[in-house]
């Protein structure tokens, strides 16, 4: 990893397995809300937590996989987010109306409700924090998209559409874990809505639209099963999770996660001050974002690293160049410089190359060049001069 110059990398750096454990005391019992591991302090696995650091700085990184074996603390990481989450500006109308459209395209751009809210000075928006909302395993595709109040259809004889768990992570985080293992139909559900944004549900005479903006974080392990290539697709960063190789470290995460079972909350405690610098270094990176700009060194590397690895989708760039401006951003610099990207490329370019593809594409071009010499040889049994047929050459 390249030289760093900011805090923020040097908190991700410095946590991983620098902090003494604390000998906590046993927890009173009847605790409701326990607090989740804290993220500082996993130790090791710099990658994945560089992966999740850059999807939340920069939403447009096209959300994470984190692809490694049963207990590599994916889970663990993910959920500790709920500390580092940003602030956002959230509309409270399904429109997604927001007090910005009023300023900037006047009362036609927000609808007539809004329109009527503003008459009573209220406010169409709100700040909150970011939430990660999980797709339980055993979800349906109701749960999903929303259905039917079967409650207020069954007592009452109405028909009421529930928000389903797409709309609910609307601004959020929707986090699949073994995303691997989702039946098809929930994950084209998934699919559709993030690659639209919105989604429509349809019950009988009911008809509602959806908005699903949300950062997809997924996590797999590749024991259990492969994963379709157009959900593969999908995630922008690929953190591959290996188990940790030192023993050292090992006997640290085994220190750290019975200190933590003891009592959740007081070690939590013992991070809250370095997760709070950590959090407000998180949001200073997400106002430098809309700054960054690509320097033509950074382009012509991230491209010919593309062009190299004949990658066909054309989200490699838009992961490549948004995680490279993230980082840009989490190291307090304005310029994506080359080591910038290359500080991301592993995670942003690995596992695009469908080998499927390229052997098509391969078998069709010799195809193509079969079609074409026999064309050329018909021809010139014919008396005619396939030089000055050009028609083949394109016709793929
Ligand atoms: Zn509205």
């Amino acid at each position: 990893m390249p030289e760093i110059n900011s805090r923020l990398l040097s908190i991700l750096q410095a946590e991983s397995g620098a902090r003494r454990v604390l000998q906590a005391p046993q927890p009173d019992f009847g605790l409701t809300d326990i607090e989740p591991f804290p993220f500082l302090a996993i130790i090791g696995q710099l990658e994945m937590k560089l992966a999740l650091l850059l999807a939340i700085v920069n939403p447009l990184v096209g959300g994470v996989l984190l692809i490694g074996s049963r207990g590599t603390a994916k889970t663990t990481a993910v959920r500790s987010l709920v500390d580092l989450l940003p602030l956002r500006h959230r509309s409270l109308c399904p429109n997604g109306c927001t007090e910005e459209m009023l300023d900037q395209n006047g009362l036609d751009s927000i609808c007539d409700s809004c329109a009527e809210r503003v008459g009573y000075g209220d406010q169409l928006s709100t700040e909150d924090r970011v939430r990660i909302v999980e797709l339980p395993l055993n979800a349906k595709l109701d749960d999903v998209v929303g259905g039917i109040n079967e409650r207020l259809a069954l007592e009452q004889q109405r028909l009421r559409l529930e928000r389903g768990l797409l709309a609910q992570a609307d601004g959020n985080i929707l986090f699949i874990d073994e995303v691997n293992l989702l039946s098809t139909s929930i994950a084209d559900a998934i699919l559709d809505a993030a690659s639209q944004g919105y989604y429509t549900v349809r019950r009988g005479p009911l008809n509602l639209q959806y908005r699903a903006q949300f950062v997809l974080i997924g996590s797999m392990n590749p024991e259990e099963g492969h994963l379709r290539p157009q959900i593969m697709d999908r995630f922008g960063l690929r953190a591959v999770v290996r188990g940790l190789e030192q023993p050292q470290l090992r006997y640290q995460a085994y220190e750290q996660a019975i200190t933590y079972r003891r009592n959740p909350d007081q070690f939590a405690a013992t991070y809250a001050d370095s997760t709070m610098l950590f959090a407000e270094e998180i949001e200073k990176a997400i106002t430098r974002l809309p700054q960054v700009l690509v320097s033509e060194e950074a382009i012509k590397l991230g491209l010919s690293l593309i062009e190299g690895l004949e990658i066909d989708s054309g989200r490699a760039e838009i992961t490549l160049f948004e995680a490279a401006k993230a980082y840009a951003a989490i190291d307090d610099r304005l310029e994506v410089l080359d080591s910038d990207i290359e500080a991301v490329t592993h995670m942003a370019l690995r596992m695009r190359k469908s080998s499927g593809l390229t052997e098509f594409l391969r078998s069709r071009k010799s195809e193509d060049d079969f079609l074409k010499d026999l064309s050329n040889h018909l021809q010139r049994e014919n008396g005619e001069d396939p030089s000055t047929e050009t028609g083949h050459e394109n016709s793929v």
